[in-house]
């Protein structure tokens, strides 16, 4: 005997009762069959509903060969009748994100000609891709056209028109189907071909938004959130606007305007910030001017600021050393000549001193593990003139 499919009858079904007809014991659990149930099995894009049947939990719902299968967690007797709850948060939830959708790709079917090719609910947003160019400056309009039907609550009907009718049907389909085929209406928006679970009324769907439209294959893959998803989107979205609108100390609709003013002083630091390095690191190197060697420690500066602070020494002294970082740490090295191998001193010094680096003839940049005073020590040997 064929299943009864009560989630056809009534959508919004959501406690049933029904008798059990197979229990087998499966790898996960075990595969119970009823007569009728009110759990929609994985299709048409929307995933299966979980819940109750008896005392046991329904993780799994698949359609096969004409029956459908709860994967449970406990076994029941085969016989007994049992009472079905489904986790209705759950299917509402696909419910609103498959309405949704119906109605977004009526919606640009209507405006572009462009048909679903695919369609993805995950678990946080829904993707529809497209076969056809949907510039981002559509969406509002598309968005607009979706939310006004929604608010006009309009009735939903899922049918199965007689053969010859079916046949005179304009309606969304991504293959031919053998009669009967189910068909979903949006009136004045959507007609398709579906298998899934649909709201009574626009209404039930509260809003869509669609976040994103990028180019994908020959087309474009759209983002979206429907009914309670947008409103817990929402929620998420203006929490963190709150937080960055009280550190920005900015209206909580102006914190973009604010995070670019912030950016831009930031910019306008850091340029001045350089300009005022680059002023300290001639200074120092000046009052190396005329030796022949120049060791100078610094505690705190990068390995690029190292780099110009040596290279501003090279230009007063014949071999400039620069280091920075402590005994703890180690040191990040540079050495510039114009006159010497900067990188045979560096070698030298990293093979001595423990450390690596590399670079050519008149630089060498790297690490030394060695105290400091065994760094002077080493460098001391080879030239006095250090500070
Ligand atoms: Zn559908």
């Amino acid at each position: 005997m064929e299943v009864k499919k009560l989630y056809y009858d009534d959508s919004h079904l959501k406690t049933f009762s029904a008798t059990v007809t197979g229990c087998a014991q499966a790898q996960k659990g075990w595969e119970i069959t009823l007569d009728a149930t009110a759990f929609y099995p994985e299709g048409g894009g929307q995933p299966w509903d979980t819940g109750k049947l008896g005392d046991s939990a329904v993780l799994d719902v698949q359609e096969k060969d004409h029956n459908i299968i709860h994967l449970c967690d406990k076994a029941l007797p085969v016989g007994s009748t049992v009472t079905g709850t489904i986790d209705w948060e759950r299917r509402f939830d696909f419910m609103q994100q498959h309405s949704g959708e119906h109605m977004v790709s009526g919606v640009i079917h209507a405006l572009y000609g462009y048909h679903n090719v695919g369609f993805h609910m995950g678990a946080d947003v829904v993707t529809i891709d497209f076969d056809g160019p949907i510039p981002l400056d559509a969406l509002e309009k598309i968005e607009d056209k979706v939310n006004a039907a929604i608010w006009e609550n309009l009735p939903v009907r899922c049918f199965y028109p007689a053969e010859d009718v079916l046949q005179t049907l304009p309606y969304r389909r991504k293959k031919d189907l053998p009669w009967p085929v189910r068909l979903v209406e949006f009136p004045g928006i959507d007609l398709c071909a579906c298998c899934g679970t649909q709201v009574k009324s626009t209404g039930e769907i509260g809003l869509v938004k669609l976040l994103s439209c990028v180019k994908f294959h020959e087309g474009v893959r759209i983002e979206m959130v429907c009914g309670k998803r947008a409103m817990d989107l929402l929620s998420r979205v203006y929490e963190q606007n709150r937080q960055v609108s009280q550190l920005f100390s900015a209206k909580i609709l102006e914190t973009g305007p604010a995070a670019k003013r912030i950016n831009d002083t930031l910019a306008a630091e850091k340029f001045r910030a350089t300009a005022l390095e680059k002023r300290l690191f001639d200074y120092i190197a000046q009052s190396y001017a005329g030796e022949k060697l120049a060791l100078h420690f610094e505690e705190n500066l990068t390995p690029a600021q190292n780099r110009m602070l040596c290279d501003a020494m090279a230009k007063q002294c014949g071999i400039a050393v620069a280091l920075s970082g402590s005994d703890k740490t180690g040191y990040s090295l540079c050495i510039i000549s114009r006159t010497e191998d900067a990188k045979a001193l560096g070698q030298q010094a990293t093979t001595l001193l423990g450390g690596n680096g590399g670079g050519k003839r008149e630089a060498f940049q790297g690490n030394l593990s060695a105290s400091a005073g065994k760094i002077r020590e080493f460098f001391r040997q080879i030239y006095e003139n250090e500070k």
